[in-house]
């Protein structure tokens, strides 16, 4: 039983995620915001599409699911949401078990960047596809959900294995690097990583997956609680 995972790099920053499942020879496709890109992908590996799974209802990630269900018959699983309607045959829920072929895993709701975000995890090897919750050295933005809500879909996450990858909808670990610094100027393994991440990008490669552990030493709002991040914030509101 084997899960391969490969990024398909769509528009400037975003990742689709392509799943496949080597003993069932099935596939899956997370967020695939155009169709173009993956159609190609999908043809060079000589593979057929079974699943669209969908994270959330921003543009840059379900713009071409439908073009590829038309095209491959594929099913479109993805959270109760009116603005997903027309898109999701099969709804998931929190906690709702998902499979590809034999790959088990199961949904996990995330609300804060939109209310009805859906994060989908894997569990041999674990893999946690987190769309626009969490981002490597950052999060996304608040568009929907509260401060609250986000830091609980955090909370909810970091309870995975540490060994989890994790596979963002967007390639933004250089950008979040900077403030990711700014608050937490000690932290050894932060620099570590801000080292990696500016040499893998000058060689135009991904920073992603990274993994739970290197988040949760590395990530500012994953180490929201650490006292020296505090400390630092505390200081600066004091500032204003
Ligand atoms: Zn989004
Ligand atoms: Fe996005």
């Amino acid at each position: 039983m084997s899960l391969t995972i490969n990024a398909i790099p769509i528009f400037s920053d975003n990742y689709a995620w392509a799943l496949h499942d080597t003993t069932t020879n099935k596939t899956a496709i997370i967020d695939p915001g155009e169709d173009h890109p993956i159609r190609t992908y999908l043809d060079m590996h000589g593979h057929k599409l079974d699943f669209i799974l969908l994270t959330h209802h921003h543009a840059d990630h379900i713009n071409g699911a439908d073009t590829l269900r038309q095209h491959y018959g594929a099913r479109i699983l993805g959270p109760r949401d009116q603005r997903l309607q027309s898109l999701v045959d099969c709804i998931v829920q929190d906690r709702e078990p998902i499979s590809l072929g034999e790959s088990k895993g199961y949904a996990l709701a995330t609300p804060g960047h939109t209310l009805s975000h859906m994060c989908y995890y894997f569990s041999s090897p674990p893999a946690l596809f987190c769309g626009d919750t969490l981002f490597s050295l950052g999060c996304g933005r608040l568009f929907e959900g509260t401060a609250e809500q986000l830091y609980e879909s955090f909370r909810k996450i970091s309870t995975l294995p540490p060994q989890t990858k994790i596979y963002c909808g967007h390639e933004y670990t250089l950008a979040n690097a900077d403030f990711a610094f700014h608050v937490d100027p000690t932290n050894h393994a932060l620099k570590e990583r801000i080292t990696q991440v500016r040499s893998l990008r000058s060689k135009g490669q991904p920073t992603l997956p990274s993994t739970l552990e290197q988040e949760l030493a590395t990530n500012p709002f994953l180490r929201a609680p650490n006292a020296q991040i505090l400390k630092h914030l505390r200081q600066e509101k004091d500032t204003f």
